[in-house]
């Protein structure tokens, strides 16, 4: 069986505030199994906590944002799809600031920050959500799907009405190598015209041509920042792993998403959960081959991992 994992020691980053615009520490730190992911604001007195949960989630429409009476963090999706992606489920994220920092846009300075202190293995087994029956949101063209399937699988299309981008769309069984190789890096992008409305408005004041990939009306205004042909849909896929790890599980099916955003894939995950006869959760056995990839990635063998738990 596939076992928790948390972070080995704590590790910190520091960066810009995609809407303060202002510095942010973070620091992420051990925790026990069956804990989660959990958020908390310590420049606030009493230092309130915010479960990674989809009960918490209470704004979707620039990030997703978590929240408990008046306090928030917004634009946990990355560092999310982080953990996800390495597999961890559960830390603690000491949060300076109302937002997480923006970093460059992708998830890759999380995922480098795990891999530079490593992971550790716990004694419970990690839990999977397993799909049984199709479960499917829609909001008007926009449409996700979760579909039983043997393992976890992205299908995701995005369309745009611009003069020299019509969509891209991306489909793979999931797996840590394509999210370390081919997600985990794809930047943050938005359209010129929608950027400089945002700025109008004192939003996305963190927002830069070094973090976000910028449309302009005939061409990309920071081409050179691109790391993949296809970044935008593969940035989708990103936030979209971020969201469904609201779920607090693995997930074991195959979502089909075109259009979609935050918003529609909260949706997505408040339907699972709403759903029970729809799913089943199970522990699954590891995957000899992944497993054995990624740990040599952070540097560490699965013996010593496991040693150390
Ligand atoms: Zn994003």
């Amino acid at each position: 069986m596939q076992r928790q994992k948390t972070i080995r020691e704590a590790a910190g980053c520091s960066g810009t505030g995609l809407h303060t615009g202002k510095p942010v520490n973070i620091r992420i730190l051990p925790a026990d199994e069956d804990s989660g992911i959990s958020f908390v604001r310590t420049d606030i007195p009493g230092r309130p906590v915010i479960k990674a949960a989809s009960e918490n989630v209470v704004d979707t429409r620039l990030a997703t944002t978590i929240g408990r009476g008046s306090v928030t963090i917004s634009t946990v999706e990355h560092l999310l799809a982080a953990f996800y992606g390495m597999g961890i489920d559960n830390a603690i994220v000491e949060v300076g600031s109302c937002e997480i920092p923006i970093m460059d846009g992708s998830a890759e300075p999380f995922v480098n920050l795990i891999r530079e202190v490593g992971m550790r293995a716990q004694r419970k087994p990690k839990k999977f959500i397993i799909i049984k029956k199709p479960i499917k949101v829609r909001d008007g063209k926009k449409v996700a799907i979760l579909l039983p399937a043997r393992d976890f699988k992205i299908t995701y299309s995005i369309t745009f009405e611009h003069s020299f981008l019509s969509g891209q769309s991306f489909s793979k069984m999931y797996s840590d190598k394509i999210f370390i190789n081919e997600i985990c890096g794809a930047k943050t992008f938005g359209f010129l015209k929608e950027v400089e409305w945002l700025r109008s408005q004192g939003l996305a004041i963190g927002g830069s041509l070094e973090n976000a990939i910028v449309i302009g009306d005939t061409s990309i205004i920071n081409a050179d920042l691109l790391r993949y042909p296809d970044e935008f849909v593969r940035h989708k896929v990103l936030d979209c792993i971020g969201d469904l790890s609201l779920l607090g599980a693995g997930v074991i099916g195959h979502i089909i998403a075109d259009k979609s955003g935050h918003s529609l894939n909260q949706r997505l995950v408040r339907k699972v959960i709403e759903s029970p006869s729809r799913w089943s959760y199970a522990e699954i056995p590891a995957n000899g081959d992944d497993e054995e990839y990624l740990y040599s990635e952070v540097g560490i063998s699965p013996s010593l991992c496991y040693a150390a738990s």
